[in-house]
């Protein structure tokens, strides 16, 4: 049930409609595309200056230090904090400013921001600047209405999400931007649908296997030792024998679509022998790579997950006595997830009840997004991802949202925030 003051906040966030998607068509017509990092300060600033308008303190943090910080590139993200009294509790809402690049199949600019039967249409219109916009007019319709909150709000647009985010979250919160011992709630804005809560994600274990082999005459093979042979091998035993036993491995995580809940393994990259661009002369190859991407569970341990690859690899030196290879860890992010019985997902669920009429499914992400960071550096344990704009069509062509998804999401943040900082009437 609504009380008056909520039902007066609901009414005034659809007031602002028509200025909520102006803001987001700008953010939209900035290319802020990763890779490289293009347009970064200009969104940064687009941000800044909107929250300077809507009351907040802001500041700019550059994660200068960092190689892929460049002149060129500069990786410069925007913080607000509402001016006033720093009070508890704090509410942080988040949203990264990066976009993949738009990649083929448009059929509409994808940075012309074009509004047509209901819908925005752009490269991040969906994957998330539409959550950006929701948060910071959410928080705008309460404090056009005058309501003095009891806690504080805080708004911050990061970069680099797309490409693991240490020069977005994970380098202000190593620094001490974004810290438990301020913060106690954070809403990640990324598009997980305006009817769901995303507690968390899965983790990730990329990982390199080199093969070594022996090089000899390709017209006498059976005088060396072929890595790629050897690597052949090793792909054929993951896929028979590991690949099996991870599918009947089931996490309790609510990982939508559900055929994530069990751990996967994905090779994503191989290469072996000589170039295949490149004229050939008969060789037995000598080096085969391939990198990995293991998905793992809470309920497995990355100690685990990695002697298990090992243990795989070693078994294949029965049959093959000479077996020789390096392994290398490239990248590794812990799996994370919120208690759904936490005070941030209980108001969350209440608030998206209250303006969809159903209650929220509370799902997990198969893949990563920056609540790690928010987690695991900043030590923040009520971090959730809820947003506008339907996840599906993240990274697709002609990527759009839905204009009523904005409205009712943005409904449901002023609701949240309402309930978790509290107004005093
Ligand atoms: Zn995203």
């Amino acid at each position: 049930m609504l009380n008056s003051l909520e039902s007066k906040v609901l009414a005034r966030v659809d007031e602002t409609m028509e200025e909520m998607i102006d803001f987001l068509r700008a953010l939209v017509r900035i290319p802020t595309v990763n890779p490289p990092g293009a347009d970064y300060t200009d969104c940064a600033e687009l941000i800044g200056d909107k929250l300077r308008d809507f009351g907040y303190e802001v500041s700019y943090v550059e994660a200068t230090g960092l190689p892929e910080c460049t002149s060129e590139h500069p990786r410069l993200n925007v913080i607000g904090r509402m001016a006033g009294m720093r009070s508890r509790p704090v509410l942080h809402f988040n949203g990264h400013i990066d976009v993949v690049p738009p990649g083929s199949g448009w059929t509409v600019d994808p940075f012309a921001a074009g509004v047509r039967d209901g819908r925005i249409y752009g490269r991040g219109a969906t994957d998330q600047k539409a959550g950006i916009a929701a948060s910071i007019f959410a928080v705008e319709a309460i404090r056009r209405l005058g309501v003095q909150l009891v806690g504080s709000v805080e708004q911050s647009g990061t970069v680099d999400e797309e490409s693991g985010g240490m020069a977005g979250v994970a380098y202000l919160a190593g620094r001490g931007y974004l810290t438990r011992d301020s913060i106690d709630y954070v809403i990640i804005t990324e598009p997980l649908d305006y009817d769901r809560i995303c507690l968390g994600h899965r983790g990730l274990f990329w990982f390199e296997v080199a093969m070594q082999g022996r090089i000899a005459h390709g017209s006498m093979p059976f005088l060396g030792a072929s890595a790629i042979d050897r690597m052949a091998r090793l792909i054929e035993r993951v896929e028979r024998e590991l690949k099996p036993r991870l599918a009947a491995r089931k996490t309790k995580m609510p990982v939508e679509p559900p055929d994530a809940r069990s751990a996967t393994i994905n090779v994503n990259a191989i290469s072996g022998g000589q170039s295949l661009d490149e004229a050939q002369t008969p060789c037995v190859a000598d080096l085969c790579r391939a990198i990995f991407d293991r998905r793992f569970l809470m309920e497995e341990s990355l100690d685990e997950v990695r002697a298990e690859i090992i243990e795989v690899v070693e078994s294949l030196r029965k049959d093959d006595p000479a077996l020789s290879y390096q392994m290398k860890d490239l990248l590794i992010t812990h799996p994370t997830m919120t208690a759904s019985d936490a005070a941030l997902v209980s108001t969350m669920s209440g608030a998206v009840a209250e303006i969809t009429g159903r209650e929220p499914p509370l799902i997990a992400s198969p893949g990563t997004y920056d609540q790690k960071h928010f987690s695991r550096i900043a030590g923040i344990d009520q971090c959730i991802a809820y947003g506008p704009g339907i996840l599906n069509l993240a990274h697709q062509p002609d990527e759009y949202c839905e204009l009523e998804h904005l409205r009712l999401a943005c409904r449901a943040m002023a609701l949240g925030t309402l309930r978790l900082v509290g107004a005093n009437e």
